[in-house]
């Protein structure tokens, strides 16, 4: 591999950052620097020319969508070399490797299975329940990320008593959490917030592991490093072996996920905790024009608490004035941005270069109606949650109980689905010989078949065995069955099939009618038989092996891929000719042609549940976002009145559109870089 062929392209303060020497380096850099493209270039300088071996290389970046991204663009500059070996992922998805290859240093058995938000929803109200909470006024769903801020901050439920908070809610939170907890335990789940907090844990107290892994990774690159939070970044020490390094690129302007527990400040400490750090800066942008780049300027010089102070330059010239414009309610403005796109489409641009990006979901809408009625193709991503679906939840929760019947939610849920006469009582029953028993639900299920089938057996559990037994065969059944399948989606599709679901949705669609919205339950289980299609395409490895773990492999990767890749069908990659709809957290790293940011209006952006002035400024960066990631031209739109949940509200410009023309006013309108349409 020829050095020059590596830096061939990059401006200097980007080689430099590429070709230093091994050790801890730390590039602090603006938009459309170049950061993510230099990261790249680093994986094949650190292959190509310090010649360590791919398995020697972790790369962690912040969607699965970049990671597959990032992969490929490794592999195609180092054509010929197997880079099969190198970790290229989330940090979710390569704690959850770490996991499984160390399931018992964990702590975990190692037929664990990870649960997504739903099932976290379904665990957290059914706890509700049984503690006779009130699930109407502690939503499961609210409590349930109660929880998991609790996790991401590092506490377990018997590390809360300190906690200032003593609002009903929170201390909702702090009784349902320890309950949630060693359910958890029993039925031998993990969630989201359970893979970095489980994996920080192991890698403390177990130093054989730790030296394990600084033995295997001994060069760690990571992507949006803003975005770490304080137990991710204590991951980066202990993983870091002291012949490691870390190299990390990312932007405190940028960090948008402060509420979930992310802090920028990382990239202050890293600079005082890890050893020797070089630093490196890039300046120049080549994504955007200038006139986008001095509209982002002027919005972010309102943040005073920046880490650095940057100034993006562009390297392509002036390009394009901003648009902004105001409409009078939603209708138009997703009139006027579909005809827009339209002239775009016209001049023969591809429609997936174009995005056009929100603050929340709710504002894709109107439109997505007026994008389909214009005949125009789109693309939602994490619009409507494939995997928040009943059927795609039902299904999965069928292949969970085949290999963790100890799940007691997954077992719950489809225990009467579809309909097999089991009711509320019989499961009432079930649960509770399994609390007497202190076994799993499934555990319940076998006993009462088994007594309840003897002769002297009261009649209570004959009739019980009666009752339940069907769906005791048929998940015993389905389970030997799959041990003779070698490849994981016809598996899917047998067990979709055998259990009935299939034939229930269908009859369901066709009850209900075509062309009812959300009425295609059918496709959407095939298409979970395309996805494991695909599964086996992109992991070979994982699909390889023996069908339970292959399919807990397939089942665990569903639950990671965060539900802002997804796209409405579950797709993760956008199809071709596609236009682009996501929110702004979902935009980050990307970059399009055509950018259209709607709703950039009071009420809407800053988000009015971001009241504090650290929120606010979060809010500031997440529209600086959004304005960054344009290539050529840019649109921010606002209306005078918006409905909100069936009300007309006067709404008008965001506030931070004030702070943008106000930065201009001295100017002539003609030499500013945006021009107004009122
Ligand atoms: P973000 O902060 O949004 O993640 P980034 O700093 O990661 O942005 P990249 O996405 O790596 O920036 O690069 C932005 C664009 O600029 C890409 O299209 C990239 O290919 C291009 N680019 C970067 N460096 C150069 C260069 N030296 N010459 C030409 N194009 C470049
Ligand atoms: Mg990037």
């Amino acid at each position: 591999m020829e050095r020059d062929f590596l830096l061939k392209d990059l401006n200097e303060a980007q080689r430099e950052a590429v070709s230093a020497p091994r050790g801890n380096m730390l590039i602090i850099a603006g938009a459309g620097t170049g950061k993510t493209r230099v990261l790249v270039s680093r994986i094949a300088w650190l292959t190509g020319i310090e010649q360590i071996s791919p398995r020697n290389i972790l790369a962690m970046t912040f969607t699965n969508k970049a990671a597959a991204e990032m992969r490929d663009r490794v592999g195609a500059i180092m054509a010929g070399t197997d880079m099969r070996a190198m970790w290229v992922s989330t940090f979710h998805s390569a704690c959850l490797r770490i996991m499984r290859q160390h399931v018992r240093r964990c702590g975990l058995s190692p037929d664990f299975t990870v649960i997504d938000t739903a099932g976290q929803k379904q665990l957290v109200k059914r706890i509700e329940q049984d503690l006779k909470i009130s699930t109407t006024d502690f939503k499961p769903a609210q409590v349930a990320s109660g929880i998991s801020r609790l996790k991401e901050q590092g506490r377990r439920s018997d590390k809360i008593s300190d906690i200032k908070y003593k609002d009903e809610f929170s201390l909702v939170v702090q009784k349902i959490y320890p309950v949630y907890e060693l359910t958890c335990e029993r039925e031998n789940i993990v969630d989201f917030s359970e893979i970095i907090l489980r994996t920080v844990e192991t890698l403390r107290r177990d130093e054989e592991l730790r030296g394990l892994l600084n033995r295997h990774f001994t060069e760690i690159l990571v992507d949006e490093f803003q975005d770490t939070s304080p137990l991710q970044y204590e991951l980066l020490e202990l993983m870091r072996g002291p012949q490691g390094h870390v190299w990390a690129v990312g932007d405190d302007d940028q960090s948008i996920y402060g509420w979930r527990g992310a802090d920028y400040r990382n990239m202050e400490n890293f600079l005082k905790d890890f050893p020797d750090v070089h630093k490196v800066a890039l300046t120049r942008n080549y994504r955007s024009g200038q006139y986008i780049l001095d509209t982002a300027n002027a919005l972010i010089d309102n943040n005073s608490k920046r880490l650095v102070d940057k100034h993006l330059m562009s390297n392509t010239g002036k390009g394009e004035r901003v648009t902004i414009v105001q409409q009078s309610n939603q209708t138009f403005e997703a009139n006027y941005v579909v005809m827009s796109i339209k002239q775009l489409l016209n001049k023969g641009v591809s429609p997936s270069e174009i995005a056009i990006l929100y603050r929340n979901n709710s504002l894709s809408q109107t439109i997505e109606g007026e994008l389909a009625s214009n005949g125009i193709r789109y693309t939602v991503y994490g619009g409507l949650k494939f995997f928040e679906r009943a059927e795609i939840n039902d299904a999965a929760a069928y292949l969970t109980v085949l290999f963790n019947p100890k799940n007691d939610t997954a077992l719950l849920r489809i225990i009467n689905t579809p309909s097999r006469k089991i009711g509320p009582k019989v499961v009432t029953q079930l649960r509770s010989i399994a609390r007497e028993r202190k076994c799993s639900v499934y555990e319940a299920l076998k006993l009462a078949v088994e007594y309840g089938s003897k002769k002297e057996s009261p009649a209570v559990l004959k009739t019980l065995a009666r009752k339940v037994s069907g769906v005791f065969d048929l998940i015993e059944t389905v389970k030997s069955d799959i041990e003779s399948f070698d490849s994981l989606h016809e598996c899917v599709d047998y067990v979709i099939n055998k259990t009935g679901l299939m034939d229930y949705y269908k009859l369901k669609d066709e009850k209900e009618g075509r062309g009812k919205l959300d009425n295609q339950r059918q496709e959407n289980l095939g298409e979970l038989v395309n996805i494991a299609a695909n599964f086996e395409e992109t992991h070979p490895d994982e699909a390889a092996k023996p069908m339970n773990e292959a399919l807990l492999e397939f089942l665990s990767s569903v639950a990671l891929a965060a539900s802002t890749e997804l796209t409405e069908n579950g797709n993760g990659n956008s199809p071709e000719e596609a236009v682009n709809l996501m929110t702004i957290h979902a935009s980050k790293g990307l970059e399009f042609r055509d950018v259209f940011v709607i709703g950039f209006e009071n009420g809407i952006l800053p988000s009015p549940y971001a009241e504090k002035q650290i929120s606010q400024d979060e809010e500031r960066r997440l529209a600086y976002v959004a304005i960054t990631r344009a290539r050529k031209h840019l649109w921010l739109t606002f209306c005078s009145r918006r409905m909100v949940y069936g009300r007309t509200d006067p709404t008008g410009p965001s506030p931070f559109l004030h702070e943008i023309i106000s930065s201009f006013s001295g100017i002539k309108p003609a030499k500013r870089p945006f021009e107004v349409f009122l």
